[in-house]
């Protein structure tokens, strides 16, 4: 009884140290999903950004030649009123100078509204590649750290598996059957020392008739509470030794 004991605390042993294999696995590459996804997301924020900038660019120089071509305008006109020969002509020019001025002054209003939201949209772009740099970076470490835990853990897993197959040759169906049970209802553990007279698992204190009992290791004990099975200190030391 005494080594059927061991072996079931033993295999929980190993398949607690697998199961904290399996989490460290288990979150890093979805941090590391998340931050690629956050990474992508905003260098296309930052390629949208940077077409924002030639665009309004585009416009503001587009309008700073319109301002040229107005001036030249007005030149020609200022020029051409000297030559005139009536008053109806007189009139209608200076009504096109008028007009080329104001547009002039509308443009240089234009101009200015293009350079803020220039500089806006470029302290916006500066912001962004900040966090994009800091992204990366952070990025970067994960990828290595899981790297790095991926190849410790394959070779840590291998030995785990190959003691598991080792143990589980010692074990009856019917125990095997039974820790499983409980394994699966019970979060990943299904046999459990005694800490401090009570239940290793669900910490419900153990009745000193039933630990006198218990420590003589003849007989599976389950936790009246949880349902777990309970090992003395000895079996939880002498799993230890194997594992
Ligand atoms: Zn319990």
């Amino acid at each position: 009884m005494e080594t059927r004991l061991i072996n079931l605390y033993t295999l929980q042993l190993i398949d607690s140290h697998l199961d904290e294999l399996e989490y460290f696995k288990g979150d890093l590459p979805q941090l590391v999903r998340e931050l690629t996804e956050k990474v992508d997301n905003l260098k296309k924020r930052i390629s949208e950004k940077e077409q924002e900038i030639k665009n309004l660019q585009l416009k503001s120089d587009e309008a700073d030649l319109e301002m040229i071509t107005l001036a030249e305008k007005i030149e020609k006109y200022k020029k051409q009123l000297f030559q005139v020969k009536t008053n109806k002509q007189y009139d209608a020019l200076t009504i096109e100078i008028d007009n080329a001025e104001k547009n002039i002054e509308e443009l240089t209003r234009q101009i200015v509204i293009y350079e803020g939201n220039i500089q806006n949209a470029k302290n916006d772009l500066e912001s962004f590649k900040k966090e994009l740099s800091e992204l990366e970076e952070e990025l970067g470490e994960k990828r290595e750290e899981l790297a790095k835990i991926s190849k410790e853990n394959e070779e840590e897993e291998l030995m785990y598996k190959h003691k598991r197959e080792k143990i589980l040759v010692k074990i009856s169906k019917a125990d095997l059957a039974l820790y499983e049970k409980i394994r699966k209802a019970k979060d990943g553990k299904a046999v459990v020392g005694i800490k401090k007279n009570s239940c290793g698992g669900c910490f419900n204190t153990v009745p000193i008739q039933k630990l006198v009992e218990l420590r003589q290791n003849k007989k599976i004990f389950t936790c009246e509470q949880c349902g777990r099975i309970l090992v003395s200190d000895f079996i939880v030391d002498e799993s230890k030794k194997i594992i």
